[in-house]
């Protein structure tokens, strides 16, 4: 299908242009520097930066950064790498925590509007108060504070008279609405906490819902994009802008998120599984991180083209994994250089090649693409084969090796097994073969066929390389649902609910999620660069991995399978 069709988020802004409502567009994209960034954040970063594209806007990159206690510029930094290398260059880089002074204003404002109050009940009292879907909230006894006692404890509290949590500031709206997020909520809490940007200058900050409609209206941007676990919070984010008063009239639009299968999907989570060291960092080859994506060796283009594929929608189901795999497939297929490497290496011994002698045999780079050349490769009487392409006594339809057979070696020639050779344990440890040196590849010999063509490493020469390949890192299709964690976030008990749902979680970590082989890969491998793509023939496609690679050792990750029954 195609995409063009299913934004639904771009016909609202087409309508908004062509009416005269707005005239420019801006978005933004507004993480909290609390972890990486995964794939579901590259759905925003693609949804709002084209967008913007598309309608001769801009697109800011804004720190969402209201929370001291578990921001870090670590965070900030990998964000900004993360999105440059996904292809998008934002129009200005903001800080939340650049406004706190505006946003301490607007609060006061509302005070003085009689819209705000300081409120002594604790957490607990006030999630008691605020009543359930069933049943209205209960005011709070400090609600009917005056203007003049609110102004004073606010300042108050601003000056660091109150430990962390001893008061709070709330919207004062309306303690009966259906919508609970309207129950006067929090806008301001007290937290003696350093923050990454501002120090120690604030002991108050401000809450999400609070926050970031003022950022958005600072910014003027236009289309406020976000997840659709913040629709029930339209209302609230609506009332922040029309009575704090603010010039900009920032749209606030929601659209589902994007799971993937056999991945959660929410920084909390991921950071859990680098905590308890489960993976070697955020940027672990199986992480749904943009980091760990690119360190598996997936490309900016493969994720562009699958966010896109994935349209814009008010749902939010599991996608399958393998359509990534698919597009990433596509991406690489022209891109990458093929060759050869041995995963499981068993030696063979072609006994009728002249010892000694080593010729080099051409090897075209891609045959889909031509343009990329062809390579030497060394060829002599010892080779390095699949363990799994030798068996003593095969299946029927077996066609690779086996005592009698013939089998052709990728660029080289027919090899016949004639014997093999076992240790003590009886597992085989060499092969015995003859060649036939009229059969060379691209001379055009025609005289006889075989069925099975191998890859093969020539063993003087090879390189040794180790080989990650990867199963899903959960074993759950669809582990528990996000949106129901992003909910119990938003409505303050986030703290409880995710520690069950952690617990739950990591039961359901896959103890096969990768597996470390240690084989061969082509003399001509020996100088390749982290981060460069390969196909091996018959495998698969892998990465050099840029952080264990080194001067003697090379490390590839597999990216993909050849070969998928994945159909878009
Ligand atoms: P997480 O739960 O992973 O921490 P978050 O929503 O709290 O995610 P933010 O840093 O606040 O993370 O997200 C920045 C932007 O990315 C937000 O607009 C958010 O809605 C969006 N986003 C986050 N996760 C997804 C997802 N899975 N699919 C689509 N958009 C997402
Ligand atoms: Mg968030
Ligand atoms: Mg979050």
């Amino acid at each position: 299908h195609n995409p063009a069709n299913s934004n639904f988020i771009r016909n609202i802004i087409k309508e908004d242009l062509e009416s005269g409502k707005r005239n420019h567009v801006i978005t933004r994209f507004p993480p909290e520097p609390n972890g990486y960034l995964h794939i579901g954040h590259a759905k925003s970063i693609v949804i709002n930066f084209d967008l913007a594209d598309e309608f001769n806007g801009k697109t800011n990159l804004r720190f969402d950064d209201t929370n001291p206690l578990k921001e870090d510029v670590e965070y900030v930094n990998s964000i900004k790498e993360d999105v440059k290398w996904l292809g998008y260059d934002w129009d200005g880089l903001f800080f939340a925590s650049d406004y706190f002074e505006e946003m301490y204003n607007r609060a006061v404002l509302l005070i003085k509007k009689g819209k705000a109050y300081v409120d002594d009940l604790s957490a607990d009292e006030i999630r008691a108060y605020r009543g359930t879907l069933k049943e209205p909230g209960k005011d709070s006894p400090y609600r009917e504070r005056s203007v003049e006692e609110n102004l004073d404890l606010f300042e108050r509290m601003r000056k660091g008279e109150f430990g962390s949590g001893e008061k709070v500031l709330r919207a004062k709206i309306d303690m009966k609405s259906p919508n609970i997020n309207l129950r006067d909520p929090v806008i301001y809490r007290i937290s003696h906490a350093t923050h990454h940007n501002t120090g120690d200058k604030w002991c108050i900050y401000p809450m999400y819902a609070f926050a970031h409609p003022i950022e958005d209206a600072i910014e003027d941007v236009t289309h406020s994009i976000c997840t659709v676990e913040f629709e029930d919070q339209r209302p609230l984010y609506n009332w922040v802008v029309a009575e704090t008063e603010m010039a900009g009239t920032p749209q606030q639009i929601e659209f589902g998120r994007l799971n993937i299968t056999n991945a959660v999907m929410s920084k909390r989570k991921l950071r859990k599984l680098v905590e308890e060291g489960i993976v070697d960092g955020w940027d672990d080859p199986r992480m749904p991180t943009i980091s760990g994506l690119r360190r598996k060796g997936y490309t900016p283009e493969a994720i562009r083209a699958f966010v896109r594929e994935t349209g814009v929608s008010k749902g939010s189901g599991f996608v399958d994994s393998q359509m990534l795999d698919h597009f990433v497939r596509e991406d690489l297929k022209l891109k990458s250089p093929r060759t050869m490497g041995v995963v499981r290496p068993l030696k063979v011994v072609i006994t009728n090649y002249p010892e000694g002698q080593v010729e080099m045999l051409d090897a075209e780079n891609n045959p889909e693409n031509p343009e990329m050349g062809t390579r030497q490769i060394p060829f002599s009487r010892e080779i390095y084969i699949e363990q799994e392409d030798f068996m003593e006594d095969p299946p029927k339809k077996y066609f690779r090796l086996f005592p009698g057979n013939e089998v052709r070696l990728k660029h080289a020639y027919f090899i016949k097994c004639e014997d093999f050779v076992k240790d003590e344990d009886g597992n085989v440890v060499e092969i015995h073969c003859t060649y036939d040196p009229e059969t060379k590849s691209g001379t055009g010999f025609t005289g006889r066929k075989v069925k099975g063509t191998l890859h093969w490493v020539e063993a003087s020469q090879a390189v040794p390389a180790e080989f990650r390949l990867f199963e899903p890192l959960l074993l759950d299709e669809e582990p528990e649902s996000e949106v129901e964690a992003e909910v119990a976030n938003v409505a303050g008990t986030e703290e409880e609910s995710m520690e069950v749902i952690e617990k739950s979680f990591l039961d359901q970590v896959n103890p096969n999620s990768m597996k470390v082989l240690n084989g061969f890969v082509e003399e001509n491998m020996k100088d390749v660069a982290p981060q460069e793509k390969f196909q091996f023939f018959r495998h698969g496609y892998f990465n050099v991995d840029p952080k264990h690679t080194t001067a003697d050792k090379l490390v590839f990750n597999e990216i993909v399978s050849l070969k998928s029954s994945f159909k878009l």
